[in-house]
């Protein structure tokens, strides 16, 4: 796979546009090392379309060639995909809480059961109540409770013959009366998806109106795993994902799969046994084990920096000639995004005071950074060149598509104004900051 992937790295560099053979060509690639890691079909072919849209006809710069600079598009589209960062359990809610855990048989819904419940007690000084609904393996609610003590948090006393909807109903109530924050449910699985076990979890549901429903699903199963979070959301509905056996051989590629089928975050990863290996979920480490690790990882940052390097040369060129189009907005917008906002990269560049404080005064905060980034991404290339195209049915357009709206692309279009006026302005006094970035 490596060298595969090596193969299309290498070649001519090339300046112009990135054609459709380019980045076919190394997505040929990319398809065969995404199903390696085993990632759904499906999922690889609307994966592989993204791709394909965001680059023919981007720019290819200086020092990289068109192969590395689709696997630079891949990398990023991938991170996106995989979605947000160390999204955690929401307990935003009326205690206690109910969480719902579901999954098939084996995947981990016991043992993430307590490991959750251990790092809401030490990390989010929650008072949890765990309790086991799995009515048929006798030794189940045993194992929770064996795992409960270790751990320190208290499980629900065990009643023989009751239901899993009783068992539920006593928990929740025995949660109120006890004063607890969070009551988690740990489900019975099967070994195969089916309409008995399916009918249980949706009464469970129905019966205790969970904040939270967790699909539980092995990393190791792969191209499985997309079936599994399907029929769980379609029945029950899910609000996130625990992957367990992180720690396994798998390349990630359910993760991928998962997200992308259900759209729900995976908020939580398995790395072992032991009670305390649970971690938060890091796209761009997923997305390294996905696209394969080591040489590729490397050339691809390797590759990444150098564009960022050339795009930021590229962009101050421009406006130390008063040019200052979408696209050198975008630019900035996600340099300032990686450098820790508005306070990053424009505090370091005296020239760009200005700038800064028309941010401030059009009140962009750092959250509006991704949407105004998305905002310009839908938009085409001309209509980027050219602001002025943009009369109010494309500005419709653009806000549909990248699920802003028309103000906001109203604001977006007035702080480029005013950051275009303050560039032209700035490459008018020779010598300055912005007159010596240009002839660097
Ligand atoms: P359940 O049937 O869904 O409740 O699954 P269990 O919680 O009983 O787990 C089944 C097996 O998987 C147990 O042996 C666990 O120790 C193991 N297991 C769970 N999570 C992980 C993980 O993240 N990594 C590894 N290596 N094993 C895990
Ligand atoms: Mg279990």
């Amino acid at each position: 796979l490596s060298d595969r992937l090596s193969g299309i790295l290498s070649g001519l560099t090339r300046r112009g546009s990135l054609t459709e053979e380019d980045v076919n060509a190394a997505l040929r690639e990319v398809r065969r090392a995404l199903l390696e890691a085993d990632v759904a079909l499906e999922v690889v072919r609307s994966f592989t379309d993204k791709v394909r849209e965001r680059a023919v006809g981007a720019e290819v710069l200086k020092s990289v060639t068109p192969g590395q600079q689709v696997i630079k598009i891949v990398n990023d589209v991938l991170i996106e995909t995989l979605g947000g960062e160390g999204e955690g359990i929401n307990f935003d809610a009326v205690p206690p809480v109910p969480v719902l855990m579901v999954g098939l048989q084996g995947s981990g819904k016991t043992t993430s059961t307590a490991k959750i419940a251990k790092r809401l007690t030490e990390r989010h000084k929650k008072k949890v109540l765990m309790a086991s609904l799995d009515t048929r393996r006798p030794a189940a609610m045993e194992q929770l409770a064996i795992l409960g003590s270790q751990v320190g948090v208290q499980t629900l006393p065990i009643v023989a013959g009751q239901s899993a909807v009783q068992i539920a109903r006593r928990a929740v109530e025995a949660a109120r009366l006890g004063g607890f924050d969070v009551v988690m449910l740990d489900t019975a699985g099967r070994v195969t998806l089916d309409d008995t076990l399916m009918a249980e979890v949706a009464e469970v549901k129905a019966a205790t109106s969970p904040h939270e429903v967790l699909l539980v699903a092995d990393a190791l199963t792969g191209q499985d795993a997309v079936n599994t979070a399907r029929a769980f959301d379609a029945r029950v509905g899910l609000t996130g994902i625990v992957l367990t056996r992180m720690d396994g051989d798998s390349r990630g590629g359910a993760a991928l799969s998962m997200r992308a089928v259900t759209g729900k975050p995976i908020k939580l990863v398995g790395i072992g046994e032991k009670v305390d290996e649970l971690d938060e979920f890091h796209p761009s480490r997923v997305a390294n084990r996905i696209l394969g690790m080591g040489d590729i990882v490397s050339l691809v940052e390797k590759a990444a920096q150098t564009i960022d390097a050339e795009q930021a040369q590229a962009t101050a060129q421009r406006m130390a000639k008063g040019q200052f189009d979408l696209s050198d907005m975008r630019a900035q917008l996600q340099q300032m995004e990686k450098m820790g906002g508005i306070g990053g990269v424009m505090g370091m560049l005296p020239g760009m005071k200005q700038a800064q404080s028309q941010l401030a005064n059009a009140g962009v905060g750092d959250k509006m950074f991704k949407s105004m980034i998305a905002a310009i991404d839908s938009m085409t290339p001309a209509e980027r060149k050219n602001p002025d195209l943009l009369k109010n049915s494309r500005k419709k357009r653009i806000a549909a598509g990248s699920g802003t709206t028309a103000e906001q692309i109203n604001k977006l279009l007035k702080m480029h104004r005013g950051m275009a006026d303050a560039m032209k302005m700035m490459s008018k006094q020779k010598g300055g900051m912005l007159g010596k970035l240009g002839s660097m």
